[in-house]
């Protein structure tokens, strides 16, 4: 399979390499927050342009010339903003709420982002710096669910809540407490706990003392395949090995195997995968594997753009003979495995995993 270079180490061991902030664009009212002086104060030799909104910055956003430099904004480019609505939401599938926002946009570029797909252009990380509205609104609405008495698919006893929708949590603690403050907030809460999806390795993350209450879902694709479409994040073999260290940090670790990408030998890329992670993991880790599976969705306009910056990732992704529209919770026009297809997909993934992963439970599949 064709790949492109990487530009950045695996995981992250050099920050300065992922992320070098000479840039910060921010709303005028950031340095009245504590969190916004203080992430203000950790990047003194940045630039610093106010913007009258995080979320309408011309230079970056809809800039088409902005795409030729995607790497380097997300690198050098910080955004700091204050989140208005503060509220809750429900949801389904792998969390029960979803947490407002206390960052969106990342360092990665991988070729399937929906956060790119929704934002165009660079989208380097936007920070949130009135973290005490966002975790006071958290605890307001946790402490009024009560204690949780039906199982739901995220979990049978505790309130899950995403913190991680438009963002990739490890990278954004490379910024900022932000996430160190809710995994304080979740330990304490009687009747919640916290999930974020990662493609990265912070190991300081390992210090936060979660007690159970974070659940962190690394997410896997077959080594060959990631290193095509996986683009400026940790290598496949770094995140499996950090399992068990997660774990025996006191967070829950499950899997997220997504985007699940149909292409020749697929099958055979993921028996490669399960092998990994079956060599890898302790008993422990073992005992308390559960696992997501999500096929590709992909769009019309992911594909224009990113055959612009990456057309080998669009080999893998646009399949348009196997692909059919479908409009997104959000209204977006998207494009996934026609349903014909993808029930056969998903039993022979299914077979696969419980195959070679047999301990691992699958908590959905589509
Ligand atoms: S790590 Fe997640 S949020 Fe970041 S570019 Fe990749 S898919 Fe998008």
């Amino acid at each position: 399979m064709e790949t492109i270079p990487r530009t950045t180490p695996v995981g992250i061991g050099r920050p300065g390499r992922l992320l070098d902030v000479r840039t910060i664009f921010h709303e005028p009212a950031v340095a009245e927050h504590a969190r916004g002086r203080e992430i203000l104060d950790r990047f003194p030799e940045a630039r610093r342009i106010a913007v009258p909104s995080h979320w309408n910055i011309p230079a970056l956003h809809g800039n088409p010339a902005a795409e030729a430099d995607w790497a380097t904004i997300k690198r050098t480019t910080l955004v700091l903003g204050v989140k208005k609505d503060v509220a809750c939401r429900p949801f389904y599938r792998s969390t029960d709420f979803v947490a407002p926002s206390h960052a969106n946009g990342c360092t990665a570029a991988c070729a399937y982002c929906y956060v790119a797909r929704r934002k165009g252009s660079a989208n380097p990380i936007t920070t949130f710096v009135n973290i005490g509205q966002i975790l006071d609104s958290i605890q307001r609405h946790a402490l009024r669910q009560g204690m949780k008495l039906t199982p739901t698919q995220a979990d049978p006893a505790l309130w899950v809540y995403e913190i991680g929708t438009n963002n990739d949590c490890a990278v954004d603690a490379l910024v900022s407490d932000n996430v160190r403050d809710l995994v304080d907030l979740f330990r304490r809460l009687p009747n919640a706990k916290a999930t974020f999806a990662t493609k990265f390795v912070n190991r300081d993350l390992l210090g936060y003392d979660p007690q159970g209450r974070t659940r962190l879902r690394f997410s896997l694709l077959p080594p060959d395949v990631s290193r095509i479409l996986d683009v400026r994040t940790a290598a496949i073999a770094d995140r499996v090995v950090a399992v068990d260290d997660f774990v025996a940090a006191g967070y829950e670790v499950n899997l997220n195997f997504g985007p699940v990408v149909y292409a020749d030998g697929w099958l055979e890329g993921y028996a490669e995968l399960f092998a990994l992670i079956d060599d890898a993991l302790s008993p422990r880790a073992k005992a308390q594997l559960q696992a997501e599976v999500i096929f590709l969705t992909h769009s019309e306009r992911a594909h224009e753009l990113n055959l612009r910056w990456h057309p080998a990732a669009e080999k893998l992704l646009w399949r348009p003979e196997l692909q059919e529209g479908k409009t997104s919770q959000a209204g977006g026009e998207n494009l996934r495995y026609r349903r014909d297809v993808k029930r056969g997909l998903v039993s022979e993934f299914l077979a696969l995993l419980a195959d070679r992963l047999p301990y691992c439970r699958v908590r959905y599949a589509f």
